[in-house]
């Protein structure tokens, strides 16, 4: 092991007292070093990879997921083992890779807010509606979740240096993070990404570089920068680490719910990290005994301008192409190409979910009556979300008693001086 000698940050176990277990009085934090990942596997083709060297993509050129040895946990982690935990993402530390707990970077992401909006619902005509709210996440988007795992993977694994391209978000976060760590970090980002994410970046100690272009150009030039200085690509799943980080959303939706999964969960999709994220993480549960087989249905919500998963979904694809002149205000769903098409499209596919697309002028308009409605200040890729319920309604996707979950991504704070583009 390289262990981490650094002096890095690591989130108080104890700061948000509101959230306390009356069963488990007594804070039980997972031990010190864990077994972490047994092996890497290709999504593709199913090969096996070490897990104890930083590996980005598999050597078929697609993306890798971290492989646990679910059955060793099954009676320990357990969702009373872990009701009294931190509340942070870091309390599902058996199942994320990180072993040697002093790697364990914490600003205090995750275990965001599911906010139950009964308003919201009977506008939208479903049974209920919960709003994650990952907004309220250190840098305020979910992007946090991810790169908190990939960044605290990255240091134990001796890395040296950081880059990433990215829409906006996922920058910030790897600035925050690289940051808490003590390590640097590159950042290449469109021209036009918002204002305050770009303010972010600097205030955070990152190398900023903007390039005319969108999340594909900037992923060739820090792919070039990578190879020639040795840093460490953290692009969307092309290392096996952020997705785990955002996996963490499936288990709290399950804690936060009381123990139980919603009907449908309605997500935004650029890269899809999330929605594969929680689709391995209702897999892992399920081979942890947390769940039975029923699953949620999985929808993606993607923006007009930029639609590649819903035309393939609406095709019957099992890939998705590359959209051309891709184009909305919601920085997060710019992504014309994901990597992780394949697996966006069987989440939807073996969930019995689907796709559609919004415009920015409905998701404007949804931010604002979420807004209203529940006192949350939406990111346009929540509102997206909201704007696609009553398409999914018209298609007979969502029923009139589904429990359904929203997921906001992002803070509307992000985004101010931003111009819906119709
Ligand atoms: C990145 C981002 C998305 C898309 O997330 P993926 O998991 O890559 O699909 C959605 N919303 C916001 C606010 C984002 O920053």
């Amino acid at each position: 092991m390289y262990g981490c000698p650094r002096e890095i940050c690591h989130a108080h176990p104890l700061q948000r007292h509101a959230y306390r277990n009356p069963e488990t009085p007594e804070m039980s934090i997972p031990p010190g070093d864990l077994p972490g990942a047994a092996f890497l596997q290709c999504t593709a083709t199913g090969e096996r990879l070490p897990s104890e060297r930083l590996i980005g993509l598999s050597p078929a050129g697609k993306p890798l997921f971290a492989r646990y040895d679910l059955a060793a946990l099954g009676g320990r982690f357990t969702p009373r083992a872990v009701a009294g935990r931190e509340p942070t993402l870091w309390r599902y530390a058996e199942v994320l890779p990180v072993r040697d707990r002093a790697c364990r970077v914490s600003l205090g992401e995750g275990f965001t807010p599911l906010v139950e909006s009964p308003r919201l619902a009977r506008t939208l005509k479903v049974g209920r509606l919960w709003v994650k709210d990952e907004g309220q996440n250190p840098t305020g988007s979910f992007k946090d979740r991810g790169l908190c795992m990939a960044v605290s993977r990255a240091l134990e694994l001796g890395a040296r240096g950081l880059a990433i391209p990215s829409a906006g978000n996922a920058a910030g976060a790897a600035a925050a993070y690289g940051a808490a760590a003590g390590l640097p970090v590159h950042v290449v980002v469109p021209a036009d990404t918002p204002v305050p994410i770009l303010a972010e970046i600097r205030a955070l100690g990152a190398e900023v570089r903007l390039l005319d272009g969108l999340i594909g150009d900037c992923g060739a030039v820090v792919r070039r920068r990578c190879d020639e200085d040795g840093w460490w690509d953290l692009s969307t799943l092309k290392e096996p680490y952020r997705v785990e980080g955002k996996k963490t959303m499936g288990y709290e939706l399950f804690e936060q719910l009381g123990g139980r999964l919603p009907d449908a969960i309605v997500y935004p999709t650029g890269g899809g990290t999330g929605l594969i994220g929680m689709w391995k993480a209702f897999a892992e549960m399920e081979a942890l005994g947390w769940i039975e087989r029923k699953r949620p249905r999985m929808f993606s919500v993607q923006a007009a301008g930029c639609a590649p998963v819903v035309h393939a979904w609406e095709r019957g694809w099992e890939e998705a192409g590359v959209w051309k002149k891709a184009a909305t205000y919601a920085a997060g769903l710019r992504v014309p190409g994901a990597v992780g098409d394949f697996l966006i499209l069987r989440a939807l596919r073996e969930s019995g979910g689907g796709a559609v697309a919004v415009a920015d002028g409905e998701m404007e308009e949804w931010v604002r009556g979420m807004g209203a409605a529940t006192g949350i200040f939406v990111a346009p890729e929540g509102g997206a979300t909201a704007a696609a319920v009553p398409r999914l309604r018209e298609l007979g996707l969502v029923g009139a008693a589904d429990e359904v979950v929203l997921f906001n991504t992002g803070s509307g704070l992000k985004y101010v001086g931003m111009e819906p583009l119709g």
